[in-house]
């Protein structure tokens, strides 16, 4: 690519995304504030909302490359709040043990803290051999498949731990349809959030890697075909039908139901 990025082999990505999120761990929710201005917060409360878990009872949730537990802690507020709903629960997983330590932290300043509604688990997302098929309502993963080796994998692995009528859900950034927002889009990412990176983290290099992620994660139409091509039904290929688009396509939201 451009901008003076090296490309990451595809058989060095999973170490190297473990050694990334390693080294941001600490740094992480206040890194996704400055380098998306708060903004990420936005998407995921649109995210979550549109899920409106708790509408129709308790779900059982699993959040997959879950981190810090961002959507977990979402799911679980939303359901309280807005439907007197505590039994909903959310399993939190993720590759790496420093973003789940940092996520059990913050929830143990929470009234969910030793909880059923809420617990951590180290597992990669395309290989879930400890969680069983058919377990889930909702299965969500945000701003983590682009980091996963195999889409593919990932989506079998959530069409099989989904229960018959589950909901997949994935926020992640996505592609910018508008030319002119996709120039500043791009101005700013390849060169604000790098430098964030090394003022704020002194990590320059894990912040340019998660830029390029974004880069090459395929558009909205193909990634809504590799989730029918795991067996999920979707909507039509159109904004508003198998994905919606946030702020354009910076980020995006896919869903899938299992039949
Ligand atoms: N979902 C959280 C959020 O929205 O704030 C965290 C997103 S963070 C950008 C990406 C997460 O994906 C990291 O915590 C990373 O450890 C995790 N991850 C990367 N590869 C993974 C894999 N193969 N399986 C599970 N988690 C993975």
């Amino acid at each position: 690519a451009s901008f003076g990025f090296r490309t990451v082999p595809e058989d060095m990505k999973e170490s190297l995304v473990k050694q990334v999120f390693n080294s941001v761990a600490s740094k992480y929710d206040l890194m996704n504030d400055a380098s998306s201005m708060g903004v990420h917060r936005l998407w995921k409360d649109d995210f979550v909302s549109k899920l409106d878990p708790g509408r129709k009872g308790p779900l059982r949730c699993i959040d997959v490359a879950g981190g810090t537990g961002d959507i977990a802690l979402r799911i679980l507020d939303h359901a309280r709040e807005k439907y007197a709903d505590r039994e909903t629960t959310v399993e939190v997983s993720d590759i790496n043990a420093e973003m789940l330590k940092e996520g059990y932290k913050r929830f143990k300043k929470t009234m969910y803290h030793n909880t059923p509604q809420v617990s951590f688990h180290e597992a990669n997302a395309q290989e879930m051999s400890a969680f069983k098929d058919n377990t889930y309502d909702l299965y969500t993963i945000a701003f983590g498949i682009r980091n996963c080796t195999s889409i593919p994998d990932v989506l079998s692995e959530a069409y099989r731990v989904l229960k018959p009528g589950g909901t997949f859900a994935c926020l992640e950034f996505s592609k910018v349809n508008n030319p002119i927002l996709s120039t500043l889009y791009d101005q700013y990412s390849f060169s604000v959030i790098p430098l964030m990176g090394t003022i704020l983290a002194g990590d320059r290099d894990s912040y340019q890697y998660l830029v390029e992620s974004i880069r090459k994660f395929p558009p909205q139409p193909t990634f809504a075909q590799m989730i029918r091509d795991a067996g999920f039904k979707t909507g039509p290929d159109v904004d508003g039908g198998a994905w919606t688009d946030q702020w354009g396509g910076i980020a995006c939201v896919h869903t899938g139901v299992k039949i």
